[in-house]
């Protein structure tokens, strides 16, 4: 179950921005056109961009930097994006919400910023709270908050986060959602994107498209997925030109412009949409909460990039354990034709973590949720070996070093006995 109309969802608080419908098909070039550098204006868009660029190395790093993460909606109501999942209907609390998906990667993303040095302030820190009056509220729901005495708030309504976000004026804003296709269900389309607000080209708060910009290629960079574009097609765009707007937009209670209302303040910033969990295969990753916890990770990277930080001083190993023989025959896991999605994700198997003298330090079970995954975090560079086990299948061992700052990705796939 999707939205209805654009009226309901903005009177319930919500914002229909997952839904790119035939956005998809229509791709908006990244690149802005090249400027002529003839007139007074376009010089100082030059010294502008050319301050921008030293900026990362000037910052010094994210000591002391105020960081607001908004993990996206906010509760298990229709508008939180439930879908089906293999092991679960819609709507069940086991099954996919991006609130709860993107909650998890907003509390690792927060959990790297705090240490290294940054202050955060999270819009939510828990899942299950809707705004007052909204009709979908479950028992289970309770009302938002600004700080209690923990230092925690719940803010779900867009429009009281963008004031909040203009009031505090933070060094960086970053909204974290996952994206869907319109219509049916299952369509095999994934891909990274990334909306500030204006139109493509111009950025109403100066400084948006550079920081997606430095953003982006961190976040790309998770060989565990199947993204089907090309590499070259990076999708940064102005949520106007993107979601159909006519400039200058709607202005908001503080008089700021643009189509989506988390981003109508004058803090530059960005929403991005990290995956498609309308792509199944990558819903079902998404349902562990570690694989969402390494998209936090590599969020942090992009904005410790922007900040110029210092690297992290230890490294991540991630991979899917999946069959060599099996391909995966279930009408919930439509996957992208000759792909590793195609593969059968080896439910319930045990990942070895082994250092260089050969002692056993972790282990990982891999969950019954159909996407294979395992995941070690914040570990001592070095080499390691990786040993994978599954009943019926014969047990193989992987030689893996491990970089400070980097993640270590592993695709073993297992013959059956
Ligand atoms: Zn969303």
């Amino acid at each position: 179950m999707l939205w209805r109309n654009r009226g309901f969802l903005r009177q319930m608080g919500s914002d229909p921005i997952c839904l790119i419908f035939e956005k998809i098909l229509k791709p908006i070039h990244v690149m802005e056109k090249k400027r002529y550098f003839c007139s007074m204006k376009n010089i100082i868009t030059l010294a502008a961009a050319m301050l921008l660029a030293l900026a990362p190395a000037a910052a010094k790093g994210l000591k002391g930097k105020v960081i607001y993460v908004n993990p996206g909606h906010g509760g298990w109501t229709v508008n939180d994006r439930p879908h089906a999942t293999v092991n679960y209907e819609a709507m069940d609390t086991m099954s996919f919400f991006e609130s709860k998906t993107c909650l998890w990667k907003g509390l690792e993303l927060r959990d790297r910023l705090e240490a290294a040095g940054a202050k955060v302030i999270m819009s939510r820190t828990r899942n299950g709270f809707v705004s007052e009056g909204d009709k979908n509220a479950t028992a289970n729901d309770r009302f938002e908050t600004y700080r209690d005495e923990n230092g925690e708030q719940q803010l779900i309504t867009l429009q009281k986060i963008a004031c909040q976000v203009d009031s505090i004026n933070p060094d960086y804003f970053i909204a974290l959602h996952s994206n869907a296709t319109g219509g049916e269900d299952g369509k095999t389309v994934n891909y990274l994107l990334y909306m500030y607000r204006g139109e493509t080209g111009n950025d109403y708060a100066k400084g948006s498209i550079d920081r997606a910009k430095v953003a982006f290629p961190y976040v790309y960079d998770n060989p565990l997925t199947v993204w089907t574009v090309k590499e070259t097609d990076r999708y940064v765009a102005g949520d106007l030109t993107w979601m159909g707007g006519t400039p200058p937009g709607e202005p908001n209670v503080l008089g700021y412009t643009g189509w989506l209302a988390v981003l109508k303040h004058r803090v530059p910033s960005f929403l991005v949409e990290g995956s498609f969990h309308s792509y199944q295969p990558e819903r079902q990753r998404l349902m562990n909460r570690d694989y969402c916890r390494m998209e936090g990770i590599r969020h942090f990277r992009g904005i410790n990039a922007w900040f110029g930080g210092k690297p992290e001083k230890h490294g991540y190993i991630a991979g899917t354990v999946k069959s060599a023989d099996e391909i995966v025959d279930n009408p919930r896991f439509k996957y992208k034709e000759d792909t590793d999605d195609q593969w059968l994700p080896l439910n319930g198997a045990t990942v070895y973590l082994l250092d260089s003298r050969n002692v056993r330090v972790r282990h990982y079970k891999v969950d019954n949720e159909w996407n294979g995954f395992f995941g070690f975090f914040y570990l001592k560079p070095g080499k390691y070996s990786l040993v994978y086990e599954v009943p019926g299948y014969e047990t193989i061992t992987e030689q893996v070093e491990v970089k400070k700052n980097e993640t270590t990705y592993c695709k073993p796939r297992l013959h059956r006995k």
